[in-house]
C-alpha cells in the first residue's frame, strides 16, 4: 500500500505507527501517518495527515489533515464533497487521490469561471465601443474636442454666436442603461430626460437648443461687460446671471437677470448709502414701469436711472472710493464692501465684516437691538452694524 502512495505522491514519506498487540486484532485500529509535500499542478505544499484505519477490511475511519495555510485554503472549498468521497474511498491511497484531484478540479474550474467572466466583459466592452462610436458618428467627429483613453469622457463642443460652448458627457461601463452625467457651462442646470432608448445625439441636440435659447441672455450680459463697470463678479463665466455694476464712487447696484427672460426687468438691490442710494432708487421706482422688455438692459437702465454707467476703461482713474475704507481691498471673501457711512460728505464703504471687527473692538461701542454703534473710522460720525454671529 505506502509504495503504491509513493508513486502516487513521492514527497509523502509514510510513518506507520505500531498497533496494540493487547487488543484482538478484528477490533485493532491502525493509525498511519504520512508527512511531506503533496503537489497540486506544480505548486508543492507540506501536509501531515493521519488516518486511522480498520485493519480488517483496510477502510479509513477517521482522518486528520495539517498542511500548509495555503493548501487548507483549498481543501476548504472541497471539504463537503471531500466527506463524502472519503466515506468510499477503499484506501489511504484513493482518499490521497481523491484530495489531488478535488482540489486540481476545483482550481480549474474557478479558472475557467474567471476567464470566461472575464470574456464576457470583454464582449461586453466590444457592445460599448461599438456604441459610443457610432454614437459619435451621429454627432459628427467635428464636433468632438477631447476625449479619454477609455472613451467614458466625451466633450462636445457647439458654437453660438461666435462663443464656443461644451458640453462633457461622462459614461460608465454600463452605458446605455444608465444615464450618463452631463457638464455644460449654462446658467441654468442642463437636464436630459435619459432612458434606455436615449441617444447622445439627442443630448447634444438638446444641448444646442439650451445654448441657442440663451443667446439673447449672453448678448445682454456682454453688452454690460463691454459698456460698464462691472465690480462683481470679477471674471464673470457663462454661468453667472448677477453682476454689481457701479455707478458713481458710491452708489452701484446689483442685478440678478432671469436667463429665461433676459430683456425683462431683473431683480435690483441698490448698494451705498441711505443718503447716496435715494436718487436712484426715487428716479427707479418711480419709473420701473417704463422698463421695456424690447430694449437692452444697458440701454433700460441708464434710462430708468437717468444716467450713462460709468465705463471702466474711461474711469480707470476714479477707482478711489469703491474699495473698503478699513481693509483696502474691493473683494473679501468674493464680495465687494456692503455697507456704508451715512454721512453724506464721507460715504466711505466697508465691508460688513470688517466694519463689524472695527466698532467690537473699538472703545465707544454700544449695543443696541442687534445693531452695534460707534464712529466711522474716517469721518468719527456716528455708524452702524448689524451683530454678526461669530465665525
Ligand atoms: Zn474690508
Ligand atoms: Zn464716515
Amino acid at each position: 500500500m505506502n509504495s503504491n502512495i509513493l508513486n502516487l505522491i513521492p514527497h509523502l514519506i509514510p510513518i506507520e505507527k505500531e498497533t496494540n498487540s493487547n487488543v484482538s486484532k478484528s477490533q485493532q485500529d491502525t493509525w498511519v501517518t504520512f508527512k511531506g509535500f503533496i503537489d497540486i499542478f506544480n505548486e508543492s505544499y507540506y501536509i501531515n495527515l493521519e488516518a486511522s484505519m480498520l485493519e480488517e477490511d483496510n477502510k479509513i475511519e477517521y482522518i486528520k489533515i495539517d498542511c500548509d495555510p495555503a493548501l487548507n485554503n483549498l481543501i476548504i472549498n472541497i471539504k463537503v464533497i471531500l466527506e463524502q468521497r472519503l466515506a468510499k474511498c477503499e484506501s489511504i491511497k484513493d482518499f490521497i487521490h481523491e484530495l489531488k484531484n478535488l482540489i486540481e478540479c476545483n482550481l480549474k474550474k474557478s479558472h475557467d469561471e474567471q476567464s470566461s467572466q472575464q470574456n464576457i466583459e470583454f464582449l461586453n466592452s466590444i457592445d460599448f465601443y461599438k456604441r459610443v462610436v457610432s454614437e459619435i458618428d451621429r454627432i459628427g467627429w467635428r464636433n468632438l474636442v477631447k476625449v479619454n483613453e477609455t472613451f467614458t469622457e466625451l466633450v462636445f463642443e457647439y458654437e453660438e454666436n461666435s462663443r464656443v460652448h461644451e458640453i462633457t458627457i461622462i459614461l460608465t461601463e454600463t452605458f446605455p442603461k444608465i444615464e450618463p452625467m452631463f457638464r455644460t457651462e449654462l446658467p441654468t442646470k442642463f437636464s436630459f430626460d435619459w432612458n434606455q432608448n436615449s441617444t447622445l445625439l439627442e443630448v447634444y441636440s438638446q444641448f444646442m437648443a439650451d445654448v441657442d435659447s440663451f443667446s439673447t441672455f449672453w448678448d445682454e450680459m456682454k453688452m454690460l461687460d463691454e459698456n460698464c463697470w462691472i465690480l462683481e463678479p470679477l471674471k464673470p463665466t457663462k454661468t453667472d446671471c448677477h453682476r454689481r455694476i457701479k455707478l458713481n464712487a458710491y452708489v452701484s447696484i446689483q442685478i440678478k437677470i432671469d436667463p429665461r427672460n433676459p430683456r425683462e426687468l431683473p431683480e435690483i438691490i441698490f448698494l451705498g448709502s441711505e443718503a447716496s442710494t435715494e436718487t436712484f432708487r426715487d428716479k427707479f421706482e418711480s419709473k420701473f414701469n417704463e422698463w421695456n422688455s424690447n430694449i437692452s438692459i444697458l440701454y433700460n437702465l441708464g434710462e430708468l436711472l437717468e444716467i450713462k454707467l460709468p465705463n471702466k476703461c474711461e474711469q480707470e482713474e476714479e477707482e478711489i472710493g469703491i474699495e473698503c475704507g478699513i481693509c483696502y481691498s474691493f473683494l473679501l471673501n468674493n464680495q465687494g464692501p456692503s455697507l456704508y457711512c451715512e454721512t453724506q460728505s464721507c460715504n466711505k464703504p466697508f465691508h460688513e465684516q470688517c466694519l463689524h471687527e472695527w466698532l467690537k473692538n473699538s472703545t465707544n461701542c454700544k449695543i443696541y437691538f442687534g445693531f452695534m454703534f460707534g464712529s466711522c473710522p474716517y469721518c468719527s460720525e456716528s455708524i452702524k452694524c448689524k451683530i454678526m454671529a461669530d465665525q
